[in-house]
């Protein structure tokens, strides 16, 4: 099963009314387990089944994973750590800021109700176990430590995907970010300059510009240079397309 699959029995109008942006991209998620069927507005009753019946059988690496990660972050004393993340141990438990609610991690499992994806996210941060201070000094995702071979990829499913979405509704865009807790920042030449912290210690500036009769909106996300001590660039991709869910809910 590869995304080309998936994207045979999409509709391929590429509307981008669905989180993805495009119906390739849409393949490539749901593939991973990022994305609904219910997302794709373009889709019938019967095409979503089709396609949910394509993932029934590849989704274990996944479960996989969480229960590898789990293993290892059940070794890990969370007091120890919580600081260096920017979370708070209580108990057996970690209570951590995850795009702009509280969310309880114990060293086997959950309460609150996340996407798999999510879960993995949380749980990688939590086994890097980065300390660093934030150096205040911002970088583009392809000046990071293996940044260059995702990059593009983050351009596309991130930085286009918030472009089109602020210029289809920039004010209730903006209300969206702020309600993940982000906040102005000076000092940048975008018309829109603000900072959000999908995880504690890792924080996206997002820079907006509207669009015009000549140029699209555009959007540029920079990275504290610090940010691959807490997650790899893989990982840091993903965490940009949750952030790109959580704003499209
Ligand atoms: S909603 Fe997404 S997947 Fe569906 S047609 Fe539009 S772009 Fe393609």
């Amino acid at each position: 099963m590869n995304p080309l699959d998936v994207y045979k029995k999409l509709p391929r109008k590429n509307c981008g009314k669905c989180s993805a942006g495009t119906c390739m991209a849409f393949a490539v998620q749901f593939l991973r387990k990022m994305i609904l069927t219910s997302e794709c507005t373009e889709l019938d009753e019967q095409g979503k089944q089709e396609i949910d019946v394509m993932l029934s059988d590849t989704g274990d690496w996944m479960e996989r994973r969480l229960q590898e990660l789990f293993n290892e972050i059940s070794r890990i004393n969370f007091s120890n750590v919580a600081e260096g993340l920017g979370a708070v141990a209580e108990g057996d438990f970690l209570k951590i800021r995850y795009m702009g609610k509280d969310v309880v991690v114990t060293p086997s499992e959950f309460k609150e109700e996340l996407t798999i994806w999510d879960k993995l996210l949380i749980l990688m941060y939590i086994k890097n176990a980065g300390s660093s201070l934030l150096s205040g000094k911002w970088v583009a995702f392809r000046d990071l430590k293996d940044g260059l071979i995702r990059a593009e990829s983050f351009h596309e499913a991130c930085e286009l995907s918030l472009a089109r979405m602020f210029g289809n509704n920039p004010d209730g865009f903006l209300q969206k970010l702020t309600v993940l807790g982000a906040q102005d920042i000076s000092g940048f030449s975008a018309k829109h300059s603000l900072v959000v912290y999908p995880l504690p210690k890792i924080p996206f500036l997002v820079l907006l510009w509207p669009g015009d009769e000549e140029f699209e909106p555009d959007c540029k996300i920079l990275f504290d240079s610090t940010v691959t001590e807490f997650l790899d660039v893989e990982a840091l991709l993903y965490l940009g397309m949750a952030l790109v869910r959580a704003l499209k809910i």
